[in-house]
């Protein structure tokens, strides 16, 4: 097929389909969708580059939690052997770099319109075919849509009384300027203590005159151990690039390490303590492969968490700020459990101070700093690492409407209800790629993107093969998923972290319903592959 146009106009633009997105999930199934099945694509992306989440966190300390020879595509050895990471954790920069890498060997780019936002799309039932809407004004018709919005790309600010009064400047974490922020010498305020506040005041700290940190939620954190990757384990990588895609379909959340057949309970308590310690000394998200039952059972997660509490306790020389920070309401990995490089030790710094603000809120927002019950404490600048409006955030913010003009965000009032992750009833041709209901965020996110691109790419092409025109989630087949998602979730310890992004806690008014999958990606993949085994079960296709 001919490639679609790609200068703006004011015509609609007709193609086969139109991906959201150009981070791991759109640059993949634009690839995909273009090059193995031939169809015109274009992908519609809001930033001026591709990225995604790399693109638009660039604050101090950015990083990634998974390490880097996990955290890329793997549907190409070649593509695995020809790249070489430099770090056990690779920064932002890096990662983009990666991206760009891999967009330009593709030659994804000339089939993405940048600084181009979805607002809005509406299927139009008589032709089959969804409308896109932009920011911009332009309209493109396709018949499939996929989004690839990613899960946590919608920056949430909190609602402060008297941040337009601020005469300083602030910043969300999530939009941070690429030109940097000049921190030196200033009095910084940072909201927040999740996995990117985690990474980010160490850094900020070691450049500011003064670091305020408002903490309201306590959390755990492991040491990283980030490190130069050795000449040897670059070879390692390459030499076993086919052996660490294998591992990483095989392990519960697309890791590539395994976890630990062995009960905490079981373990006698010295034996438990030197394997925590060497977890620790080793560093990384592996700490919580320790156990098996970890996440299970709450007296397993308790011997976790009064370890890492101990931890704290023996690094933060303040024993207030220590008390405050081990106080700590979740059990340990219940929300997204952070790695760190000098996190708690930042803490000894005498130009650094923890806010406690579960015992005094913050009330207000000055002219000069912040307000809490208790005291105001002057700043130049405030860094909200406050998360994101996850999973359903960048999906409602576009106006989109199936059958009958129904709206998602009607559908979904009471929390995200689909198939799979995957379709919404009453959506046809409509994929969500790592909605709500799919593992994704449980997992190292970018195999969890790619066995829901191919998924997606499989299906099209059988649609296309047998003649098919429309797929959609059959109401009983939600109904049963909306309930599997439930039981999974409940299985495990996550729903106990009341505050957790997870649950859609951070949001107000937001429905409390856990998220993601907790089945585990080997599952959800053996799920996925038996519903196509029994044609397509729980779609409707016509
Ligand atoms: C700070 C941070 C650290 C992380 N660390 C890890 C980690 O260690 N391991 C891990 O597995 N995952 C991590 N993640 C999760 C990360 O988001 C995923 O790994 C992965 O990058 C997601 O890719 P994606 O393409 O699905 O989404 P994204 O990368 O979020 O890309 C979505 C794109 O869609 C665009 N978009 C959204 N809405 C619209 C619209 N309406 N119109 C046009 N464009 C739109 C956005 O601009 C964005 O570019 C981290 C996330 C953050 C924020």
């Amino acid at each position: 097929m001919s490639s679609p146009p790609t200068g703006r106009t004011d015509e609609p633009v007709e193609l086969d389909a139109v991906v959201i997105g150009a981070g791991f999930a759109g640059l993949y199934q634009l690839f995909r969708l273009r090059d193995r099945l031939g169809l015109t694509v274009m992908a519609l992306e809001a930033a001026d580059g591709i990225g995604g989440t790399w693109f638009w966190n660039r604050y101090p300390g950015a990083r990634c939690d998974s390490e880097s020879h996990v955290y890329w595509y793997t549907f190409s050895l070649e593509l695995m052997r020809e790249w070489e990471w430099s770090e056990r954790y690779p920064g932002q920069a890096e990662i983009l770099r990666y991206l760009n890498f891999v967009a330009d060997k593709l030659a994804l780019k000339r089939d993405i319109r940048f600084r181009t936002r979805v607002t809005s799309a509406h299927y139009d039932e008589a032709a089959n075919r969804w409308h896109v809407r932009t920011e911009t004004g332009e309209t493109f018709i396709a018949k499939y849509l996929v989004t690839a919005v990613g899960c946590l790309s919608t920056a949430n600010v909190p609602a402060i009384p008297g941040l337009e009064m601020f005469k300083g400047d602030w910043y969300h974490t999530g939009q941070w300027p690429h030109e940097g922020v000049d921190i030196a010498g200033k009095r910084v305020g940072m909201i927040g203590t999740g996995s990117t506040g985690i990474q980010a005041a160490p850094v900020i700290a070691a450049q500011a005159k003064h670091l305020t940190v408002f903490q309201r939620t306590a959390n755990y954190s492991v040491p990283a151990r980030n490190v130069p990757l050795t000449a040897d384990f670059k070879q390692y990588v390459k030499d076993n690039a086919g052996e660490i895609r294998a591992t990483t379909h095989q392990t519960y959340n697309g890791m590539g390490f395994r976890v630990e057949e062995r009960n905490a309970v079981d373990t006698p308590p010295e034996e438990r303590e030197r394997i925590y310690e060497a977890a620790w000394e080793r560093g990384g998200l592996q700490f919580r492969a320790s156990f098996e039952d970890m996440l299970i059972s709450k007296q397993a997660n308790d011997t976790a968490a009064d370890f890492i509490k101990s931890k704290i306790r023996s690094i933060v020389k303040d024993p207030k700020t220590a008390a405050v920070l081990s106080d700590i309401d979740h059990p340990y990995a219940a929300k997204r459990p952070p790695i760190d490089t000098n996190y708690f030790e930042t803490y000894n710094r005498p130009n650094v101070t923890l806010v406690d603000v579960k015992a005094a809120p913050i009330r207000q927002i000055s002219e000069t700093g912040i307000r809490t019950d208790e005291a105001e404490y002057p700043v130049d600048i405030i860094v909200f690492a406050t998360g994101f409006d996850a999973m359903t955030g960048p999906l409602l913010r576009m106006d989109i409407r199936g059958r009958g003009g129904i709206a998602l965000k009607d559908v979904w009032e009471a929390g995200p209800r689909n198939y799979l992750g995957l379709q919404v009833a009453g959506f046809p041709n409509l994929f969500t790629i790592t909605g709500p209901g799919s593992p994704s965020v449980l997992c190292n996110m970018p195999v969890a993107i790619e066995q829901h691109v191919d998924w997606i790419t499989d299906c099209i092409d059988h649609m296309r093969a047998k003649g098919r025109e429309r797929i959609e989630a059959r109401a009983e087949a939600v109904e049963k998923w909306v309930t599997e998602v439930n039981e999974a979730a409940a299985r495990t310890l996550l729903p106990l972290a009341k505050h957790s992004w997870y649950l859609g806690a951070n949001i107000p008014g937001k429905p409390r319903v856990f998220m993601p999958y907790a089945g585990g990606l080997v599952r959800y993949r053996e799920i996925c592959h038996d519903v196509v085994a029994r044609d397509y079960e729980g779609f409707a296709l016509s």
